[in-house]
């Protein structure tokens, strides 16, 4: 798979781009998943034209449509902001983004509970930078995370797994239309799907199920609208674990009695949080490889990103 392209503040890559100067270094997403990804950085204060050093800012007034307003000098930056930034998200469409990596609490990149400060200089935390909500606005189905939600395993696994998802879906996109590439796409995802959100399995399953009946546009539109929102839907223990047992099934004449009860509480461990989600997985992977199993073996859910990323052994 050739590298996934992301967009990210630009400031979390290390370079020296923020109000005062510095920078917001994250190891992770440089180092770890920088070898699986190209980032495209954007940094709004910077390419809107504001200099380096410059006046910190922070957003005022109703926290649904707040202003960005310099801190000492309360200059108004909203109007400049919003012009670049609508220009700048038309520029990225090019760029075919499978995510988007904000840093937190700014007001002009922050995602969510960015301060907002009230007429009597109060924050709430209830805001959204004025970058990120365009974007966000302009792309609603891209995935997008800030580099703090992103130290939060579950958080981290899921975002991950999603911009995996989105650039298989595209290499799909990138070949010609075909129902029946959308139907084998959905096959080899049907169990991530389900250890997301087992609604979604349900429908995706009919809109693949009737595929035929379909205009080929309206296939894939529907498709790729209700993939996003089902992997969107968190797992936990207990999906995950109907999903390992729903594989166990096909094991069910191959396995000995001790084999199965071994892999029953492997799974009711990982359930209960005594352990984490790479422990059955490993051991179902053993079983898969050993009996060749032709289902299981395609499944996306065994292998959804890279080990090296070691996201599965701490959820
Ligand atoms: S938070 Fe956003 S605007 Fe601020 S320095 Fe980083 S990239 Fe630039």
């Amino acid at each position: 798979m050739e590298k996934i392209k992301l967009g990210i503040s630009t400031c979390l890559l290390g370079e020296n781009v923020r109000y005062d100067g510095g920078h917001k270094l994250d190891r992770f997403l440089t180092d770890t998943l920088g070898q699986y990804v190209e980032y495209v950085p954007v940094c709004p204060e910077v390419e809107c034209g504001l200099p380096i050093p410059r006046e910190a800012m922070h957003l005022e007034g109703n926290p649904d449509s707040p202003r960005l307003v310099t801190t000492r000098t309360k200059k108004d930056m909203t109007d400049s902001m919003v012009q670049w930034a609508r220009k700048r998200v038309i520029d990225l469409e090019k760029e075919d983004l499978c995510g988007f990596i904000f840093k937190s609490d700014s007001p002009s990149s922050g995602m969510e509970r960015v301060k907002v400060y009230n007429e009597k200089g109060m924050p709430v935390k209830k805001g959204v930078g004025m970058f990120a909500r365009i974007l966000m606005e302009h792309f609603p189905l891209l995935p997008v995370e800030d580099e703090g939600r992103l130290h939060d395993p579950k958080l981290r696994d899921n975002f991950i797994e999603r911009i995996f998802a989105l650039k298989r879906w595209r290499e799909v996109l990138g070949r010609k239309e075909s129902r029946g590439n959308v139907v084998d796409f959905h096959a080899r995802h049907k169990l991530l799907i389900l250890s997301h959100s087992p609604k979604h399995y349900q429908t995706m399953g009919k809109l693949v199920a009737k595929a035929k009946d379909l205009p080929l546009k309206e296939l894939y539109q529907k498709y790729q609208t209700l993939l996003m929102e089902s992997l969107y839907s968190k797992t936990s223990p207990r999906k995950n674990a109907n999903v390992l047992q729903h594989m166990m099934g096909y094991f069910k004449e191959l396995l000995s009695s001790d084999e199965k009860q071994e892999l029953l509480e492997v799974i009711e461990n990982y359930r209960k949080e005594y352990i984490p989600l790479i422990v059955p997985i490993t051991l179902i992977n053993h079983y898969v490889r050993k009996y060749d199993q032709p289902y299981l073996k395609q499944q996306v859910y065994l292998n959804p990103h890279p080990l090296e990323l070691q996201l599965r052994n701490h959820v």
